[in-house]
């Protein structure tokens, strides 16, 4: 695995403007070294030597990606005629482009992500990774991980690398077809390629532990994972109510909803991330909310996915803990995803500022929802600049006309709720600067290398190829 050579030790940065623990301040200026944050000051004046900014926030934690499925990305916007296209049927093409993958291919797209997130304001990464069950040299697990770590480091974003057991076909049906067998390792090959991968990840990346579904994985898997993981005090993440029929299985199985049965059966806490939480009734809400574990909406892909609506209002108003993601990276932009999750329950409700409790104000509200959450859901206290905390955050241009006539009260709504590009000028990762001038680092090469790698996969994707429903 490659090192980080090109850390910032010992500089300072001088933001006119910056989201602290306490709210905005003015005139910050924030020591950096060695990759974690030193000395804040606000109400300061700026020193030779330092950089001098406009606006500066806590970049977000992206809290589950599928790097992978960027490639599919406009492959899946069509359907037969009189046929109706669903997420079953979306599934029956990515499982062709998981198929298509080998190391070099997912460490090109993945790189080509992990760029594209950074520059959009992620500053690390939840990859929610069940392609483990490759049995050649270009496929194993140990390769496929390398090859993430390689995308982590030429992105610069921080990766926690999430392992996910697979283990059947579904609730009812221990077999797996021929497109899941390539995500299968039995109980004890996923615990060794954790261990192996844990023990040899270089720094600033992190582990956690993953299940894919409770219709991928049995009880008692479930029940080993979640106890290394408290163990271990890492987080562990699963999908979970994604779609009406996977908690229509569960109910027919295991009598009771997803999260239901998960709570019943299970310590569920603050190390737990659920993604796709969808369909829960208000007895799980309140329930979940109070396990204290975190919920990741992924709005633009359940979007185009046709998932359904998230209980948002609801759940916080319960007190729930709340991550975004961007999941298949139909959209990667984090300021689109807290958007789309706000729009989705007004188009619900015929309401408007649903996510808007205490806070008053939407776009700040989610944004320091899904800092709080994303944090957690990365194994990390809280997401907030702080002396000690990692030097994660991005820098926005504060001339750019999104930001006229806006005060402290308004600026994250503004770029929550503009709809254009987010004016980022720099981003920093672990004290390394990834994105100046707006531009990532390696965009070039990293965009040279996916047009190389996808160009031939891609042809898996086209209509009349072969694949596995
Ligand atoms: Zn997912």
């Amino acid at each position: 695995m490659r090192a980080r050579t090109d850390d910032t030790a010992g500089s300072t940065i001088f933001a006119r403007r910056a989201l602290l623990t306490d709210g905005w301040a003015t005139n910050v200026r924030l020591t950096v070294t060695g990759g974690v944050l030193g000395e804040i000051a606000g109400d300061a004046r700026p020193v030779d030597g330092d950089l001098e900014c406009g606006i500066v926030l806590p970049g977000l934690c992206n809290a589950h990606s599928h790097a992978f499925q960027r490639a599919l990305v406009g492959h899946t916007e069509s359907r037969a005629a009189h046929a109706t296209d669903t997420f079953w049927t979306w599934r029956t093409l990515m499982y062709r482009l998981a198929a298509a993958l080998d190391a070099e291919l997912l460490e090109a797209v993945a790189a080509q992500v992990y760029a594209e997130m950074v520059a959009c304001g992620y500053t690390s990464v939840v990859e929610f990774h069940y392609l483990l069950g490759g049995n050649t040299a270009a496929t194993s697990a140990a390769v496929f991980a390398d090859a993430l770590l390689g995308a982590a480091e030429q992105s610069g974003i921080r990766l926690i690398y999430v392992p996910v057991l697979y283990e059947r076909g579904d609730f009812d049906e221990p077999a797996l077809n021929d497109a899941q067998a390539r995500f299968a390792l039995p109980l004890d090959g996923y615990l060794g390629h954790y261990e192996n991968v844990r023990d040899r990840l270089p720094e600033p990346h992190r582990i956690g532990l993953g299940a894919h579904s409770l219709r991928a994985v049995s009880p008692a898997a479930l029940r080993e994972v979640g106890e290394i993981s408290a163990r271990e005090d890492v987080p562990v993440h699963l999908h979970i109510a994604e779609q009406q029929r996977e908690v229509d299985a569960c109910l027919a199985t295991l009598g009771a909803r997803p999260v239901e049965w998960l709570l019943d059966n299970l310590h569920v806490d603050e190390r737990w991330t659920l993604v796709h939480a969808t369909h829960i009734d208000s007895d799980e809400v309140s329930q979940l909310a109070a396990s204290g574990a975190t919920v990741c909406a992924c709005p633009t892909t359940e979007g185009n996915l046709g998932d359904g609506f998230f209980p948002l209002r609801e759940f916080l108003t319960n007190g729930g803990r709340l991550a975004i993601g961007s999941d298949s990276h139909v959209t990667i932009n984090p300021f689109e995803e807290l958007r789309w999750l706000e729009y989705g329950q007004r188009l619900l409700s015929g309401q408007r500022n649903v996510a808007a409790l205490v806070d008053r104000h939407t776009g700040a509200s989610l944004y320091r929802r899904a800092l709080a959450g994303g944090a957690r859901a990365a194994g990390r206290d809280d997401g907030q600049l702080r002396p000690g905390a990692p030097a994660d955050l991005i820098v926005l241009d504060d001339s750019d006309p999104l930001f006229v006539g806006h005060s402290d009260a308004t600026l994250l709504d503004a770029l929550v709720f503009s709809g254009r590009p987010p004016p980022i000028e720099r981003v920093l990762v672990a004290g390394r600067w990834c994105v100046e001038q707006g531009v990532h680092a390696h965009a070039d090469t990293i965009a040279a290398n996916y047009r190389r790698a996808v160009a031939g996969a891609s042809q898996c994707l086209q209509p009349g190829a072969g694949g596995t429903p």
